[in-house]
């Protein structure tokens, strides 16, 4: 069975510094349910949308199923909101990114998205940093508010792509933060962390990283690593 490589965006394939998806939250927490909110004071490095788009909400008194009743609107508000202002959307891809997408492909892995974002806005970001069409699938931050549960959404995904039950042990998530670390471990997926986002290689190891990585550059030996953890 093929490798599959499953990779985070922010921080991982390209720079923080999302203002525009931030906003996006701001925009829809106004539009949507009528409130002043954002995300400032959160840690926002690791969490899907949806987990991002309750907390404020919850903080200010509002239900579960308040939010919920309103939740497809609001995702539909930030992915318009961000298809208006594309221009601002980060387009800086991390050092060696693009060689070890292509690397990966060429050594016959199976390379998909795992992320919090949601689907437009992570496609959105796909297409301004010029990466779309590296990644056979996804998996979003619309399909469940816990990063753990998105790595089941791409295990099955992966598997249809690959046509038959990809294991977790032939499986790696990249990614910048230990809560990508502890989605995988938690299904028994190998993880290769990098110091590229918020998070030192210290705190990446203590997380309990397979393997941490200061960067993706030399991408010849990032592919190595990556591949040496689903021989
Ligand atoms: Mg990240």
């Amino acid at each position: 069975m093929a490798a599959v490589v499953l990779f985070d965006i922010d921080g991982t394939l390209i720079g923080l510094g999302t203002d525009v998806h931030r906003a996006a939250f701001a925009h829809a927490f106004r539009e949507v349910y009528g409130v002043e909110a954002s995300l400032d004071g959160i840690r926002a490095a690791g969490r899907t949308d949806t987990w991002l788009l309750f907390e404020p909400l919850r903080e200010l008194g509002m239900t579960d199923r308040e939010i919920a009743a309103r939740l497809r609107e609001a995702f539909a508000a930030m992915c318009s909101y961000v298809d208006v202002h594309l221009g601002d959307l980060q387009d800086r891809v991390l050092p060696g990114v693009r060689e070890l997408l292509k690397e990966l492909d060429a050594r016959g892995a199976v390379v998909g998205l795992l992320t919090g974002n949601l689907e437009a806005i992570a496609l959105a970001k796909m297409r301004k940093a010029g990466l779309d069409g590296c990644f056979e699938f996804g998996a979003f931050g619309e399909e469940s508010a816990t990063r753990s549960e998105l790595v089941l959404v791409a295990l099955r995904k992966a598997s249809l792509v690959v046509g038959e039950a990809v294991l977790p042990g032939r499986t790696v998530v990249v990614g910048d933060t230990p809560l990508d670390v502890e989605a995988a471990q938690v299904h028994g997926v190998r993880s290769c962390a990098v110091a590229s986002g918020p998070f030192d290689e210290i705190e990446l190891r203590e997380a309990g990283a397979d393997v941490v990585l200061a960067s993706l550059e030399p991408w010849d030996e990032s592919a190595d690593a990556i591949l040496g953890l689903v021989p």
